[in-house]
């Protein structure tokens, strides 16, 4: 019997290398759901190749075109926030959500309610409910396969393994597009310069969170929701060529890495297809090509960012998820023009700082506080 697959963010970066994955896997694997914020042509497109029951497109103004094209395919077309929620909870064997920044939460936990196991590139998911995520989770049985890949790499090193042996999570990054550049120099970053990321070719949002290394402090994170680990025990290693994408150790001593090129399509494969490894036809890892592998502390002073990811896992309750909605909205202005780069921390620190604290929060209050958080970054003068 196949596999059936929903896709979220299909027409992202990772949502297209997923595609592209599922193609080459062949008939095991079905898609049935697919959904795209507001590129038509491509959903359109995707549909036609695929041949999926139904997908949406969240942006209504982009509807129209997406249904003129699918009208008589017996493919049916969801609109809106409430269409994006609808497909989240259709009952399929694996989602992987690939969705962008917060507006991938309540996705991960519709799916999850429903029963659905999640192959999450969406990290935000776990950021901002952690918590109320893996309370779902037990409640239906469900699992999260995580297709970052550094968790994906600490995944695949636990493998066999038990948690008690585990000493520490050491998450590695690649330290980003201003590793070396002069700190003195950093509120001159142009948006441009700050997308140009070394080694992965991946969406807006995540490289600009790559360059102030609030990416690598979201993933410490999600490591913790993930693999149930105290923050002390997440380490994170500067290793400039991305080759090594995690490791863990053991109490012994024993160290586990997972190795290969600096690929999504590997993690994403391997959510699909897990607990085995499929043949794949990309690139394999030449390690006589990439003889230097070398390592470096995190620079916090550079990267403030890190700080204020430990710090907001270590108070708990809403703190990270408004850490992570500030920041979004804080890269969108950078992106905009409308910030310095060093203003993201600055307003990261100052939404922290100033929103009303709950310590067990339900939906309703990580929804008031991400409008809440959102409006506090609009209205932000730096
Ligand atoms: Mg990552």
């Amino acid at each position: 019997m196949s596999k059936t697959i929903t896709i979220l963010g299909s027409t992202g970066s990772i949502g297209k290398n997923a595609i592209d994955v599922v193609e080459a896997l062949g008939n095991e694997y079905q898609v049935e759901y697919l959904s795209a914020y507001s590129n038509a042509e491509k959903l359109a497109e995707q549909a036609l190749l695929i041949r999926p029951k139904a997908v949406c497109i969240v942006n209504e103004d982009s509807a129209i075109d997406v249904k003129s094209v699918l009208q008589n395919e017996s493919i049916d077309v969801l609109t809106g926030r409430a269409g994006l929620l609808e497909i989240a909870s259709q009952e399929v064997d694996v989602l992987l959500n690939g969705l962008v920044g917060s507006a991938g939460m309540e996705p991960t936990l519709k799916a999850i309610e429903a029963g659905n196991d999640v192959a999450l590139s969406n990290k935000e998911s776990l950021v901002m409910a952690g918590q109320l995520i893996n309370i779902a989770k037990t409640k239906t049985g469900t699992e999260i396969f995580p297709v970052d890949s550094e968790h994906s790499a600490i995944w695949q090193c636990l493998s066999g393994e038990s948690m008690e042996d585990v000493s520490k999570l050491i998450l590695t990054g690649s330290g980003g597009p201003f590793r070396e550049r002069d700190v003195n120099s950093f509120s001159d970053i142009a948006p441009d310069e700050a997308l140009n990321h070394p080694n992965w070719d991946m969406g807006k949002k995540i490289t600009i969170d790559s360059a102030t290394m609030m990416n690598k402090g979201l993933e410490v994170i999600e490591a913790h929701w993930l693999f149930g680990t105290k923050p002390d025990d997440i380490e994170i290693i500067i290793h400039p060529q991305s080759i090594i994408h995690s490791m863990v150790e053991f109490s012994d001593g024993s160290v586990k890495a997972q190795l290969g090129v600096p690929d999504m399509k590997i993690p994403i494969q391997y959510a699909f297809t897990y607990p085995r490894h499929n043949p794949s036809d990309w690139e394999s890892l030449d390690l006589l090509k990439n003889s230097e592998l070398t390592f470096q502390p995190p620079d916090n002073t550079r990267f403030p960012c890190i700080q204020l990811a430990y710090a907001a896992l270590r108070k708990g309750g809403t703190a990270s998820a408004v850490l992570n909605v500030a920041n979004e909205h804080a890269v969108y202005r950078f992106l905009d023009g409308s910030i310095s780069f060093t203003d993201i921390p600055k307003i990261v620190e100052s939404a922290c700082d100033s929103h009303d604290f709950h310590n067990n929060p339900n939906l309703d209050i990580i929804l008031q506080i991400e409008s809440w958080t959102k409006e506090f970054v609009v209205n932000f003068r730096p």
